[in-house]
């Protein structure tokens, strides 16, 4: 039998008005999981700031989260440029109001070799990944800190943080990275009031995914893979971060969060047959 099935999406898994009054910085709020997190934020009452480079995308969330009656704004954002994240963050500010919490899930997803990497690729997934989250938390707390208020971060990681992963040494690197980034900030921000912790999603397939990952879907396979029996659904890891980021976790800070259906500890005496990586990303 699987994990069970989730409640559907739409149900309160925190007391409704738990974010009202509430700004929330989502980048790349705009496609899959980050648009998902957005939402649970706004049915809890916050108002949403989609940052990211696509107007599109940017789009895609504002209209999510307008569907549910709350407030969003899209605001254009590369998180590899220093000075476009401090305007992003005036330009947030002056629409909404200072930021309470912010979701550094903006990532590169193309897997390859890395025989077959180009410096380029290498260099934009860690850009993204890893400098975008700190250039963005830093710009964060030190509005927050300028303004005694409190606040909460939340890095979107990945399991390969800790296994590192055929055709991710880029992504895993730079996942890595924020990991232990997550835990620095946690300690040298926490007499400010302000915590950061990690969630690192397993599998969550959604209809956004980039066309190389989207041909790799096989929803039955999936299944069979994962010791849990079944996929995230992507509500369920908006509800995760809805509430790292909530009061109820005041004292949680330094953590990444695994929500993977046991996926990443599942390594052991009866493996599958290996796949080499010319074969797996040829
Ligand atoms: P996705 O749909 O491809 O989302 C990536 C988002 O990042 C896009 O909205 C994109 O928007 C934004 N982005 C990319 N480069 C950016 C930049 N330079 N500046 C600002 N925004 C940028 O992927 P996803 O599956 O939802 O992934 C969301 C997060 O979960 C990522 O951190 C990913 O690593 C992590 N994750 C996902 C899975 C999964 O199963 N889906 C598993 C493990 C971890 P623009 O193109 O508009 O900039």
């Amino acid at each position: 039998m699987p994990l069970p099935t989730p409640p559907p999406v739409g149900t309160a898994m925190l007391p409704p008005r738990t974010y009202a009054g509430k700004v929330v910085i989502v980048t790349g709020g705009g496609t899959g999981l980050g648009k998902a997190m957005a939402v649970e934020f706004a049915r809890l009452g916050a108002g949403i700031a989609v940052a990211s480079r696509k107007a599109e995308h940017r789009e895609n969330g504002v209209q999510a989260v307008a569907a549910l009656g709350a407030r969003a704004i899209g605001v254009e954002l590369d998180v590899r440029n220093d000075d476009a994240v401090a305007s992003t963050f005036d330009r947030i500010e002056e629409e909404l109001g200072p930021a309470d919490v912010l979701i550094n899930n903006a990532a590169g997803n193309f897997p390859s070799q890395a025989v077959k990497m180009s410096a380029n690729a290498w260099r934009s997934v860690v850009d993204i990944v890893l400098n975008g989250t700190f250039l963005c938390s830093a710009e964060f707390a030190r509005r927050a800190i300028a303004r005694t208020a409190p606040g909460a971060i939340l890095n979107i990681g990945a399991t390969y943080s800790w296994t590192g992963g055929p055709g991710t040494a880029h992504s895993a690197a730079a996942k890595a990275g924020v990991m232990n980034l997550t835990q620095s900030l946690a300690v040298e921000w926490a007499p400010n009031g302000i915590r950061v912790n990690c969630l690192a999603p397993g599998l969550f397939p959604h209809d956004d995914l980039p066309p190389v990952l989207l041909a790799r879907q096989n929803p039955e396979a999936d299944c069979k893979r994962i010791p849990g029996g079944r996929v995230g659904q992507p509500h369920e890891l908006g509800w995760a971060a809805t509430y790292l980021c909530s009061p109820y976790a005041a004292y949680l800070t330094g953590h990444t969060m695994v929500l993977d259906g046991a996926n990443w500890l599942r390594r052991g005496l009866a493996m599958p047959d290996f796949v080499p990586i010319d074969e797996q990303f040829p």
